[in-house]
This record gives structure tokens, C-alpha cells and sequence, in this order.
């Protein structure tokens, strides 16, 4: 801007500096010429006069070097002139001034000299005697002027350069400098120019606008740190070379990765070069996915395209944990084999004896045993059904209507049905409670303290006791039977484990009774926890 004021204030000042120049010298010029034709005009006079008196005799005491007298006769032919030779003149009927001297008794010519730095004023008069007594003198051109005011003019153009240059440097320091001083920060505080007030309003709402938008932006961008931090997948965002934007916490314990990997290239963080094609499928078919695995965990890797105006603008990777969908798939797929098996071996045990009758293979006194055996295995299938009927149930995880339970009745209730079998074992079944009310499902309440104290009873030897406790809101099945290894301890909740198969199938286990205790007591958001020591005996205590 200070140089624009500048070459501008420079422009003007040269630009009336030659026009001032111009006019002047013209006005000069002119001023000049008319004083030169006066001159000349009064000079022919006085000339006209001393001729009309001496006649050539004066022409030839003229002794000037500035004026030249030239005496025509009327047929053009030069009888005297004070410079030249008369003889070698040429005609001069035909020069302008003299013409006009002739027809009018008085003439007036101006011609340039071939060079054009020079011109000749001519002033021409008839005498009496019918003759033409004619003036002249040399007058510098304009152009001449001009060539001798060279010097004075440069030095004047020089000066004023000079002068501007410091002028316009002052002034468009005095210019600029309130402008210089702007606090655009707060346009409405500044004092500058008038001129300026609509535009330091216009900025000061741009402002306004602006800080409103970057509100905005700054609560968005929490906003999506907060919802992208609290996320359990890892979430990565590139740009179009593949420099990470944004990485979430999740991603970067997944990957293994620092958070100053922004701003870097995601090979950096990928250091197996797993991602490599990944990505760069991504960016050229807009999709890509796979598999990985670290730390015993397994993870989906979607990579996906971002594009702007149908221009590939960066990548989104998303890595979602499947260790425990993959546990669950597993889990399901080693039920259903556990389910086959299970259902295959008292079925088959029921064939094998049905057709061993059907045959007449049977003594007549071994029939009853034999349908002894049958009747056992399908009750053992219908009571294994009910138990997987009971646990996919539960799985299912569907609301089941729960209502006031008194587990101190409910408990007394089971003990008094299971006391039998008890008995039948010389086991001393003995219960203490507590008057307990809880909200429940008594269905599900039920089979939790039947599973328990019917696992009391069959894993303790002739003998023993089992004790079931109802205090502080929490059941307690106690035995002093055959107890559990502790290597056990962690699997004996899993579906159809036992730690002895033989042992549990005597008894008319089927492997699902603790993994029902542990999905009820899920159910009411209580917590079971086993105490057991081999040959010792078992306590589970579920707390409610
Ligand atoms: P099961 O039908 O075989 O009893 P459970 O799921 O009820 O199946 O129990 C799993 C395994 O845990 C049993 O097979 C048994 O080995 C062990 N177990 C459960 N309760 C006891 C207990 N009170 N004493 C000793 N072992 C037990």
C-alpha cells in the first residue's frame, strides 16, 4: 500500500509538473513571439520611413546582425539586401509577405528553418514608390526552447522527484500508519479513519460469525473426541496418503500405538505390514476387511473409503473386539456336539436293550433289569431335555415376570423334597434359616437350591452331610463329601464338564446343573463362589 501511495503521489506530482511546464512555456513562447512581431513590426516602420527619405542609401548604412531588410521590386526581383547578395537571390514575387504586401500594403509571414530548431518572422510593407520593403528575423523554435531549458528542466523534475519521493514517503506513512495500528481483533475499538467505520463493522460481525462458528466446531469436535474415546472399538481415520487424523483410545491399545502416531503414516503403526493392502484396496475399491489377531484376542478390521465430490478424501478403519462373539460361536458349536453326544449314548443304551428283548436274547429273569435299565436312561433323557430346555431358556435372556420370593420357604421346601434321597444315602441333610424375602423368579430360585443340594447329596459318600444355610441375603449348600480338585474349580460352571463322568452318569448327572445355578444366580445379579478341597468337601455360596 505505502509503495502504491507512493509510485501514485509520484505519477501526480511528475504529471502536473510537465503539464505546469507545457503550459507555461507555451504561454512563454507566445508572449515572446507576439513581443518579437511587434518589435519586428515597429523596426519596418522606422526602416519604411528612413527609406521613403534616403533610399537605398539607408538600406546600405544598416548595419544590424539580428534584423535583415530586403527591398522587392514589384516583379519579385530583390534590388537590396542587407545580408545577402542581391544578385544570387532568388525571386521573391511569390513569398507569402510579399504578396500580401502588394495586394494590401502589408504583409506577415512565419516559416521554419529546415532543422525546425529555427524559424524566420517576416514583415513586409509597400513603400510609396509601389516597391516592397521587406523585415526579417531568426526566432528559436519551441524545440529550441525546450533544448535550452533542458538543463533547468531536469533539474526541476529532479528536485520535485526528489521532493515526492520524500512527501509521498511522509504521507503514506501518516496514511498507513492508523491502518498499521488496527486492532482487528476488536474492529470496534480502533479510532482510524471515518472512511473505514463501515468496514470495521462488517469485520467486526464477520467476527461474530466466526467465533460462533468456531463454538460450534469446538463443541462438535468434543462431542466426537468424547463419543470416538468412550468407544470399545478402535477407530482410526486417514487421509488420502494415508496419515492418521483422529485415533481413538480403543485403537491405540489395540494397535499397540503412541498418541503422537497422529499426523504420521499408519505403516508407522503398523509394523507387521498387515495393513499395506488393506488400505491400499481400500482406496482403490472403497472397501476392504480381515482378520486379526493379538494378545489372544480376536478382531474385524473394516477399512472404508472417504470420499468428497467423488474424490477419495482419506479412509476410515474400524477394529471391533469378536474375541467373545468367537468364545460364544465356539461355546454353541461345542454344546451342540456335547448336546448330540449326550442325547446319543442313553439312547442308544435303550435301543441296544429294547432289541435285545425284541430278539428273545433275554432270560426270562433278566427282563425286569433290563427294563429297569431302559426306564432309567429315558427318565435320564427327559430330565437332560428339561435341563437344556431350562439353560436355552435362560440363554435367551428374555424377562420372566419375578415377584416376592421367601427364600428361607423356598429353601425348606427343597430340602424337604430332596430329604429322601438323602436319607436313602445315610447323608444327614440338616438347614438353617433366616426368615429371607428377595424379589425373584421362584422357578428359577428353585432349580438353583435343587441343583445345589442334589450335587451336595450325590458327591458326598455314605455318612456325610450336607448343611444348607439361608442368612444375609445369600444361600449357602455345604457338604463334606468328596470335594474338588482345585484345577477344576474354574471349569466345573461350563456346560456338561464333570470331573468325573462316570461318577456324575452313575448319579444321573448331566453336566448342566452348576451351569444352571451359575445362569440363575446371573439372572438375580448375584455372585457364586466355590470353596473346595479334595476329600474334603464343598461349600457354594450364592450372594445375593
Ligand atoms: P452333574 O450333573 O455332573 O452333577 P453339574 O454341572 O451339576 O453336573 O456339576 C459339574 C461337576 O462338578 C460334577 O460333575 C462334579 O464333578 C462337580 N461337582 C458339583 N458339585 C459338587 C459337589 N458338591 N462336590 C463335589 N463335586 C461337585
Amino acid at each position: 500500500m505505502k509503495r502504491r501511495i507512493f509510485r501514485s503521489s509520484l505519477l501526480i506530482t511528475m504529471l502536473v509538473l510537465l503539464c505546469c511546464l507545457g503550459i507555461l512555456i507555451g504561454f512563454v513562447y507566445d508572449y515572446y513571439d507576439d513581443v518579437q512581431v511587434r518589435q519586428l513590426k515597429d523596426e519596418l516602420g522606422i526602416a519604411a520611413a528612413g527609406m521613403e527619405q534616403d533610399g537605398l542609401k539607408f538600406l546600405k548604412d544598416v548595419r544590424s546582425e539580428r534584423f535583415r531588410l530586403t527591398w522587392i521590386r514589384a516583379d519579385g526581383t530583390v534590388i537590396y539586401d542587407t545580408i545577402a547578395d542581391e544578385n544570387t537571390m532568388a525571386n521573391h514575387a511569390e513569398r507569402e509577405e510579399v504578396i500580401s504586401a502588394f495586394a494590401t500594403g502589408s504583409g506577415s509571414a512565419k516559416r521554419y528553418s529546415d532543422t525546425l530548431t529555427e524559424r524566420t518572422l517576416y514583415e513586409a510593407i509597400r513603400l510609396n514608390d509601389g516597391t516592397v520593403l521587406r523585415i526579417s528575423m531568426r526566432q528559436a523554435t519551441v524545440t529550441a526552447l525546450l533544448r535550452y531549458m533542458l538543463l533547468p528542466i531536469v533539474l526541476v523534475i529532479a528536485l520535485c522527484v526528489v521532493l515526492s519521493l520524500i512527501l509521498s514517503k511522509k504521507m503514506s506513512r501518516r496514511i498507513t500508519e492508523p491502518l498499521d495500528r488496527l486492532n482487528l481483533e476488536a474492529p470496534l475499538e480502533n479510532e482510524a479513519y471515518p472512511e473505514i467505520e463501515p468496514l470495521l463493522q462488517r469485520l467486526n460481525v464477520l467476527h461474530l460469525q466466526i467465533d460462533a462458528q468456531m463454538q460450534k466446531l469446538k463443541q462438535k469436535t468434543a462431542q466426537f473426541e468424547q463419543s470416538i474415546g468412550n468407544m470399545s472399538e478402535g477407530l482410526l481415520l486417514l487421509d488420502q496418503d494415508g496419515q492418521i487424523l483422529t485415533v481413538n483410545p480403543a485403537a491405540l491399545r489395540i494397535f499397540r500405538a503412541d498418541a503422537d502416531c497422529v499426523g504420521k503414516n499408519i505403516l508407522a503403526i503398523d509394523r507387521d505390514g498387515l495393513f499395506r493392502n488393506a488400505i491400499n484396496e481400500t482406496f482403490l475399491n472403497g472397501h476392504c476387511q480381515m482378520q486379526f489377531e493379538r494378545e489372544g484376542k480376536n478382531y474385524h478390521i473394516g477399512f472404508d473409503r472417504i470420499t468428497d465430490d467423488e474424490q477419495p478424501a482419506g479412509a476410515v478403519i474400524l477394529a471391533i473386539d469378536m474375541t467373545q462373539q468367537k468364545l460364544a460361536e465356539y461355546s454353541r458349536r461345542e454344546f451342540s456336539a456335547n448336546v448330540s453326544h449326550e442325547l446319543k449314548t442313553p439312547l442308544q443304551s435303550i435301543i441296544g436293550s429294547a432289541e435285545l428283548l425284541k430278539d428273545g436274547f433275554v432270560k426270562q429273569e433278566d427282563i425286569p433289569t433290563f427294563l429297569e435299565r431302559i426306564h432309567k436312561e429315558a427318565s435320564r433323557l427327559v430330565v437332560l431335555i428339561e435341563d437344556i430346555i431350562r439353560l436355552s431358556q435362560l440363554d435367551e435372556k428374555q424377562p420372566i415376570p419375578t415377584q416376592t420370593v421367601a427364600l428361607d420357604s423356598l429353601a425348606q421346601e427343597v430340602v424337604s423334597i430332596l430329604r429322601e434321597s438323602a436319607e436313602k444315602k445315610k447323608i444327614r441333610l440338616t438347614i438353617h434359616t433366616e426368615p429371607t424375602e428377595m424379589i425373584g423368579v421362584p422357578r428359577l430360585l428353585s432349580e438353583l437350591l435343587t441343583n445345589l443340594c442334589d450335587n451336595a447329596i450325590k458327591y458326598t459318600n455314605a455318612g456325610g452331610s450336607v448343611e444348607v444355610e439361608i442368612k444375609n441375603k445369600a444361600i449357602i449348600v455345604r457338604d463334606n463329601g468328596i470335594g474338588i480338585a482345585p484345577e477344576h474349580h474354574m471349569r466345573i460352571f461350563e456346560r456338561f464338564y464333570r470331573v468325573d463322568k462316570s461318577h456324575s452318569r452313575r448319579s444321573g448327572g448331566t453336566g448342566l446343573g452348576l451351569s444352571i445355578v451359575k445362569h440363575a444366580a446371573e439372572y438375580h445379579n448375584a455372585s457364586v463362589t466355590l470353596e473346595s478341597a479334595l476329600g474334603q468337601g464343598t461349600s457354594i455360596t450364592v450372594q445375593f
